[in-house]
């Protein structure tokens, strides 16, 4: 059967990999090196200098772009370096409309380094397509989108998103690292360009910084090759290799991160000291039937705000647990929770979290593949006072 047939749940084992032509190896090999021999002057096997290719990077393009429904993959040092990658394709003058409670550091990059090139970010309220609509111009290069959100779990309508990319001739770039493909396919709602911050669930482990593009368009994909060549910005073969290794066991980890995040949600909606609780699956939330509709499942990021939304409060809290790891990032095997505008949100300014409802009482939690009953003892205990 050709691989490329082949279900998700095998991709993952299998996309973009076959065995090591030169020695059988059946993992892709870690090819640590930077240059490779010529026969002669331009004669060589696909691979002349590590920035430009590399092997154990191509292989993991290769899958990245398979898991997305597409020929197109790329791989860079970390996932603010693969949305850098994607910015560069801009000129001065051209616009991008994005969601108003965008990652952090995405927020950043926008606006401290790439507003002083000439572009302009316009950060809109993206469940409302209305709101999306009345900020496109024909200047409007890039839809950037993100779901679900960070941290407050917000659904956008990504096939919504792609009919407004089209009216104006805009890429629909989606940033899926929350979601995986596991649970969302953006490419196949009409998405151009889907990104990861493969630090998070791809790598799964909590043991490397890389990130990924998924590119639908031949001359698109062309345009990102030249400017990964270009800038540099790529990752190493050993965290390419990790990568690939952990992707082996994405559907698997998803499933238990899907299961463990609907227990954890489910037990905070109904504890006296937790005043609300955000993760797409539930039924009464605005963005539930676009979550039905374009999710798999509703994935393991559940945030929630103590009762008096007291900065000391939730700084009790996530000190307490002890199952829970305090610490940024997330989408590792280990659970770990965070306080957004302390850590993950810092960088933006204290009126636009408020805005978005990142308040100081507002914690958020990676909930990981460990025993689920352990995670609500865990939560049961911090919550204890
Ligand atoms: C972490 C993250 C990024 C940035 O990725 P890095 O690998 O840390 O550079 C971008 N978007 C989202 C949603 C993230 O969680």
């Amino acid at each position: 059967m050709a691989k490329s047939k082949l279900h998700f749940n095998s991709l993952t084992v299998h996309g973009g990999q076959k065995p090591d032509e030169s020695t059988g190896a059946v993992m892709t090999p870690i090819f640590q090196t930077s240059t490779f021999a010529q026969t002669a002057p331009g004669q060589h096997k696909g691979f002349e200098y590590s920035r430009s290719q590399n092997p154990t990077r191509q292989a993991l393009e290769k899958s990245i772009a398979s898991l997305e429904g597409t020929e197109y993959g790329l791989a860079f040092g970390s996932g603010l370096a693969a949305i850098d990658a994607v910015l560069k394709m801009l000129a001065p003058g051209d616009q991008v409309v994005s969601t108003n409670d965008l990652y952090g550091g995405t927020y950043r990059l926008f606006t401290s380094q790439f507003q002083k090139f000439g572009l302009d970010f316009q950060f809109v309220d993206m469940q409302n397509p209305e709101e999306v609509e009345a900020a496109l111009t024909e200047r409007t290069k890039i839809i950037w989108v993100e779901t679900p959100t960070n941290p407050m779990m917000r659904v956008i309508d990504i096939a919504a998103m792609a009919q407004l990319a089209q009216k104006v001739k805009a890429l629909l770039v989606v940033d899926n690292t929350f979601a995986t493909p596991y649970l969302q396919q953006p490419i196949g709602l009409g998405a151009d360009i889907v990104m990861h911050s493969a630090t998070k669930y791809l790598g799964g482990h909590s043991d490397l910084v890389l990130g990924t593009l998924a590119v639908k368009d031949a001359k698109v994909a062309q345009q990102l090759y030249a400017i990964q060549n270009s800038s540099g910005a790529v990752c190493g073969p050993m965290d390419a290799f990790l990568t690939l290794r952990g992707i082996k066991t994405l559907h698997l980890r998803m499933q238990r991160h899907c299961e463990n995040g609907r227990a954890v949600a489910q037990y905070l909606r109904n504890h006296p000291q937790v005043d609300a609780v955000y993760w797409p699956g539930f039924e009464d939330q605005p963005g539930y039937p676009i979550a039905q509709r374009q999710m798999k499942d509703f994935g393991g990021m559940v945030s929630f705000r103590v009762k008096d939304d007291q900065l000391k409060t939730a700084s009790k809290v996530v000190s307490a647990l002890q199952v829970f790891t305090l610490a940024e990032s997330l989408g590792g095997v280990e659970s770990l929770a965070g306080h957004p505008a302390s850590m993950t949100h810092a960088a933006l300014p204290p009126e636009e979290r408020a805005k978005n409802g990142i308040t100081d009482g507002l914690i958020r939690l990676s909930v990981g593949i460990e025993d689920a009953q352990d995670l609500l003892a865990d939560l049961e205990q911090a919550l204890k006072f």
